[in-house]
């Protein structure tokens, strides 16, 4: 796609410290270094994100997660790692091709984090199975 950043990276247009990359995808830093080996894992061809992307494609791109999540937690020896896809503006999205983030953490406060709010007491047992329900009836219908 003409103006998308990271199909410009794939077509190394625009210049990238890559890690890893076969035929199907990439995995490459990133440039904000959140954490030091803040890496992006994105596919060659271009889907703008988890409602766009062939479900071939991100499997193949989901099967290399444990050996680089691995290799960056050993290079340099994190406690664990936070693995993020955000899709679409409200979810934090801000580059629309399809990519996951490796975030490695040393440390609690390191200027990443996900909070999680706790919303049980507004949502009974008869709630949750409503939502499933209605969930699952619409699985039904999606291709
Ligand atoms: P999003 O917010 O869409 O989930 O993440 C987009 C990510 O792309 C951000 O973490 C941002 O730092 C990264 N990014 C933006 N521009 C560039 C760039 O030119 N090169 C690299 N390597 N990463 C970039
Ligand atoms: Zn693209």
């Amino acid at each position: 796609m003409n103006n998308c950043l990271f199909c410009k990276i794939v077509n190394h247009d625009i210049p990238s410290a890559i890690i890893y990359e076969d035929d199907i995808m990439m995995a490459f830093l990133d440039i904000s270094q959140t954490t030091k080996g803040h890496t992006l894992l994105i596919p060659k061809a271009h889907f703008k994100n988890v409602y766009e992307i062939d479900s071939e494609i991100i499997s193949h791109i989901h099967k290399q997660i444990p050996n680089l999540a691995k290799a960056i937690t050993k290079a340099f020896k994190a406690n664990g790692i936070n693995i993020v896809n955000n899709n679409g503006e409200i979810s934090g999205q801000t580059i629309f091709h399809y990519h996951v983030h490796l975030i490695p953490r040393y440390k609690e406060k390191e200027g990443f984090s996900i909070i999680y709010k706790n919303n049980m007491d507004k949502y009974s047992k008869e709630d949750l199975d409503d939502i499933a329900a209605i969930i699952k009836e619409t699985l039904i219908n999606i291709e």
